[in-house]
């Protein structure tokens, strides 16, 4: 589960604070509604993955894009690494098992993902050590601007390795209700840092747009994938992307913990240089040589030993990915959270997510003033989101294991634990605004 309930626990109940009356809406089960949705799941042409997922009994899980859910073979493969590979091959296993070859194996298989092609992407480190990486390195490719261009709103982590890559530079954050990214470019800006799909809010950039827009300032663009890679096509060569990070423990189910990934373009192979300057990064690792020189291509970017049991894992889950038709991924989606905008329209709950279907990523963030109770009632009943403070439930719509009929039984938990009011029990009461 989640952090957060846990951080909660123990703060202490707060009065509940005053929310409108519920609006009298109807029961959503209807056998119009009935009727739409198992139609829309029998004309899925996507609706066999779900079987090949593992989920408890009486869950309703819309909080993928913050831990995937579990591949039902992936106990089965970290099993034969630990058993076989580990136990038997031993040390033979880096050569005999693949195992030196995965940051870049894996890599080449996240590619088709995020629209690139092979040879550019790595799997390794978090996001937040690639980020550092990427950000350096971009910096260090246009030594003569000393300014990094991110957002207020963006992913803590995100904010925060400008302020570690960036030391002795200036920061531009935008913050939209301010400035236009435009207003902010100029000859100093060195790098532009944005999230492609907005972790809070579920708004989608413009990928094109957005990185010409940097380009013909200049600067270079490193995008974050976290709520994108997984959630709806990404074309990073088409749109001429410098370099780009995501994680893949959210959509493509890799695991908690399981590694990031590394997109860095050819174009910037040769003259790229990375901070962390570790040996699995050497142009020959075992030569163990006193001096570093980095390896041709995209290796440069790796650093030290992969985390192979988490390696495992996402290898499992991209057995799945190998298979999925990323247009009709994103149909499903779109027709997902779309569903869910409907039916929960009449609740009158403010929607942070756009409406317009082309800016939207695969989640649906609505706003109410005791969000944290709201969410503890809904995840009481088997539908499991999450709480971003301070107001915002948040949740995630996964097309590999989610149906339909599912959205709408969602849809129907929030209605009733708005409509019945049980959120106001004082064992759904938190601090409001103070988990994070
Ligand atoms: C989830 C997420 C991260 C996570 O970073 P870690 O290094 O894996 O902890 C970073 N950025 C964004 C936008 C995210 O959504």
């Amino acid at each position: 589960m989640p952090s957060e309930p846990q951080a909660a626990a123990g703060r202490g109940a707060a009065e509940p604070q005053a929310a409108e009356p519920p609006p009298a809406v109807e029961s959503l089960l209807t056998a119009r509604l009935t009727a739409e949705v198992e139609a829309l799941d029998a004309a899925d042409p996507l609706r066999a993955f779900r079987d090949r997922f593992t989920l408890p009994e009486g869950v309703l899980y819309l909080d993928g894009n913050s831990l995937g859910a579990l591949p039902a073979h992936t106990p089965e493969r970290i099993a034969r690494m630990v058993e076989q590979e580990w136990g038997r091959g031993l040390i033979r296993s880096w050569n005999e098992a693949g195992w030196y070859d995965l940051p870049r194996g894996l890599g080449d298989r996240i590619a088709p993902l995020v629209g690139a092609a092979a040879g550019q992407t790595v799997v390794c480190d978090s996001t937040s050590v690639n980020l550092f990486k990427v950000l350096t390195a971009a910096l260090r490719l246009r030594p003569d601007r000393r300014v990094i261009v991110s957002e207020l709103g963006s992913f803590p982590t995100d904010l925060y390795l400008t302020e570690g890559a960036g030391v002795g530079y200036d920061r531009r954050l935008l913050d939209r209700d301010g400035d236009t990214l435009e207003q902010l470019l100029d000859q100093d800006v060195a790098v532009v840092l944005l999230s492609h799909v907005d972790y809070r809010t579920g708004r989608l950039q413009d990928m094109a747009a957005v990185t010409e827009l940097v380009h013909r300032h200049g600067a270079l663009m490193v995008w974050d994938l976290c709520h994108s890679v997984g959630a709806l096509p990404v074309r990073l060569d088409a749109c001429e992307v410098d370099f780009a990070v995501g994680c893949s423990y959210k959509y493509l189910n890799g695991g908690p913990g399981s590694p990031a990934f590394l997109y860095a373009a050819a174009r910037h192979h040769d003259a790229a240089s990375q901070p962390l300057t570790g040996w699995f990064g050497h142009a020959d690792p075992f030569a163990f040589e006193p001096g570093y020189r980095p390896a041709d291509g995209i290796g440069r970017f790796l650093t030290g030993t992969p985390p192979l049991l988490s390696l495992a894992g996402l290898q499992a889950a991209l057995d799945l990915w190998d298979e999925v038709d990323l247009t009709a991924l994103r149909a499903k989606s779109l027709a997902l959270t779309s569903l869910f905008l409907r039916l929960t329209e009449p609740l009158g709950l403010p929607s942070l997510t756009p409406q317009d279907p082309e800016q939207r990523g695969s989640q649906v963030s609505l706003r109410h003033p005791q969000a944290y109770a709201v969410m503890q009632a809904l995840i009481e009943r088997g539908v499991i989101g999450d709480f971003r403070a301070p107001d915002v439930l948040r949740f995630g719509f996964t097309p590999l294991y989610l149906s339909h009929a599912e959205v709408r039984d969602a849809a129907e938990a929030l209605r009733e634990v708005l409509v019945s009011e049980v959120w106001r029990e004082p064992r759904f009461a938190a601090v409001a605004g103070a988990v994070t």
